[in-house]
């Protein structure tokens, strides 16, 4: 039974994030012997290894560095990327709307980086991915393994999702791509009845065409919504939001696929709230 102390602890291969007196962060990954210079001097691993999570220490110019492990968010925003990644807090709302859970049998496309595959991995879903690029799928696999570890149920396919799905069964279908009505029909096939399409798209042009298209689909409860993230500076007397923001990202569309209403081939009057006779 390891006590909190030692989960605290770093050691050798540990992946953490060294912050510098001027707020920068680097993520670096610990080996014994080896040293991380920066603008505010060198730190030597060896200072690091075996000191807990939170500790200060001081580089080769007297600087105080932090030390603490990286959460998800920490590593989506420095971890080697190609495609531009969801960010932390669009990925926080994606988990939920998309409700994503341990053994949530999910199909990612495409891939890009792997910031969305590590959020849902995290959160226990199984994951496969289909992506276009293969540098990129190198990439993504390279960042979730750096995290997770080569055990996470996740795999990944080199190849386009607008020409089809092979699986079937699956609950959610998660989609970070430009033309996402292009994979409705497929998903009509490959998701289970009452299964979630969750689309991330950047610009309301698309959205709007999105929607239109999961109008004319098996799909409903259709949902749109945007994530405003605002920091705020608090700091003695000067407590307001911070001047900066992200201004944009994109806006997430989720929608159920449901079973087609056999009472309609009978003649039963939807408009009427599928009631057959008025009752008396
Ligand atoms: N959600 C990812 C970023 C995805 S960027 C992350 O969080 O890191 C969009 C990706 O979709 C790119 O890698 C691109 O190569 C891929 N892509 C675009 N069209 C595709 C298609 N039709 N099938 C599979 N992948 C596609």
């Amino acid at each position: 039974m390891g006590s909190q102390g030692d989960r605290s602890i770093l050691s050798d291969g540990d992946r953490v994030l060294l912050i510098d007196p001027k707020d920068r962060r680097y993520l670096i990954a610990l080996r014994a012997g080896a040293r991380f210079h920066t603008h505010m001097g060198i730190v030597s691993h060896d200072d690091l290894i075996g000191t807990p999570e939170g500790s200060t220490v001081l580089g080769s110019t007297g600087r105080r560095f932090m030390v603490v492990r990286p959460t998800l968010s920490d590593t989506v925003l420095k971890m080697p990327r190609g495609a531009q990644v969801i960010y932390p807090k669009d990925l926080g709302a994606i988990l939920i709307e998309a409700d994503i859970a341990p053994g949530v049998k999910t199909l990612e496309a495409g891939v890009g980086s792997g910031a969305l595959s590590m959020a849902l991995l995290r959160a226990g879903a199984e994951v496969v991915g289909y992506e276009l690029r293969e540098d990129f799928a190198d990439r993504a696999r390279g960042n979730v393994e750096a995290m997770l570890g080569g055990e996470a149920p996740y795999r990944l396919e080199l190849r386009d999702v607008y020409e089809g799905i092979d699986e079937r069964g699956l609950d959610r279908i998660l989609l970070d791509l430009p033309e996402p009505w292009r994979v409705l029909p497929h998903a009509e096939e490959a998701l289970r009845p009452g299964g979630i399409l969750c689309a991330y798209l950047p610009s309301i042009n698309q959205t709007s065409q999105l929607r239109e298209a999961l109008e004319r689909s098996r799909f409903g409860m259709a949902f749109t919504l945007e994530v405003l993230h605002r920091t705020w500076h608090i700091e003695a007397r000067s407590v307001r939001p911070d001047h900066r923001m992200v201004g944009h990202t994109g806006f997430l569309t989720t929608a159920r696929l449901l079973v087609p209403f056999e009472g309609e081939a009978r003649g039963i009057d939807l408009a009427n709230g599928g009631a057959d006779e008025t009752p008396g």
